[in-house]
């Protein structure tokens, strides 16, 4: 009885030390969780998928490419195919995904047209740019709703940029890239409305200006920092939080 009860004692010190170990390593992940990443094959895509990778999340990042998504799949995770303009890639991407739960949801792939003038404009450009910038977020975010709806956080990122901005826009230019980037604003605004009281946590991320290939060689910032600044400011989201627009160094921007 002795050894039996001493047994006992040791079985279940076994099971609180594991569960403290468990308790322990899941802080250090920093409440780890599914994050979908759109545009994750290179750019401010591929930071995000490396640096959630390296904290412990799952990731899943999409590409339009995955044969050609090379920097990507060398990362160890998920990758699915997904062009933000076409209906029937993202209906495919929501039936893969099934059940699973989405904790996380940035909609971080988009293009940069060059039009400073309104004689440079190029329609077919602008049209193109609303689809990718605007509209794609929106048939993503429509389509993984209930995988987000059943995800623990409940966080949608939609990656904006500082040129979305009307009250900052005093030197015009970037036709094309700014209406679709202010419209995501709006939309992200509604969104913040609609799903209001049901646990979500809905904002527009302005990265600063990254050395990608959209920001060019002489962005002054490079990729691991703003990442890593936009995921210490996901981390510190609220619900309360919801419908703001935000900057990588933790800051609110004006609308
Ligand atoms: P990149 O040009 O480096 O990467 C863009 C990504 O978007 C690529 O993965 C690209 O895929 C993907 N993409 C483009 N079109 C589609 C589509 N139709 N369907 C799915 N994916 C698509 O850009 P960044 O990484 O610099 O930009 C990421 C986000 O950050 C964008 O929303 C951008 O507007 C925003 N931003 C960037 C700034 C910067 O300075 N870099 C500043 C402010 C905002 P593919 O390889 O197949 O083309």
């Amino acid at each position: 009885m002795a050894i039996c009860g001493l047994m006992t004692l040791v079985l279940l010190i076994g099971a609180v030390g594991a569960c403290a170990q468990g308790g322990s390593e899941d802080e250090s992940k920093g409440g780890a969780g599914t994050v979908l990443i759109t545009g994750a094959n290179r750019g401010l895509g591929l930071e995000f998928s490396r640096q959630y990778a390296a904290a412990g999340w799952q990731v899943i990042g999409t590409a339009r490419r995955p044969d050609a998504a090379t920097d990507l799949k060398a990362l160890g995770v998920r990758v699915v195919q997904l062009d933000v303009t076409n209906q029937e890639s993202v209906d495919r991407l929501a039936r893969d995904l099934g059940d699973r739960p989405i904790d996380l949801l940035i909609n971080n792939a988009g293009i940069f047209p060059m039009a400073a003038t309104l004689p440079e404009i190029d329609f077919d450009n602008i049209t193109r740019t609303l689809a990718v910038n605007t509209i794609g977020p929106m048939r993503v975010t429509r389509a993984l709703l209930p995988n987000l709806r059943r995800g623990e956080a409940k966080k949608i990122v939609n990656i904006t940029s500082n040129l979305g901005s009307i009250a900052d826009n005093t030197d015009g230019q970037f036709y094309g890239y700014r209406e679709s980037k202010a419209a995501l604003n709006m939309f992200t605004r509604s969104l913040a409305a609609e799903l209001r009281g049901d646990g979500f946590t809905c904002i527009v991320m302005n990265p600063g200006w990254v050395q990608t290939d959209m920001g060019g060689p002489r962005a002054p910032l490079q990729a691991p920092e703003s990442i890593a600044g936009i995921r210490g400011v996901i981390d510190r989201l609220t619900p309360a939080d919801s419908g703001t627009f935000w900057t990588y160094e933790g800051k609110q921007m004006p609308w």
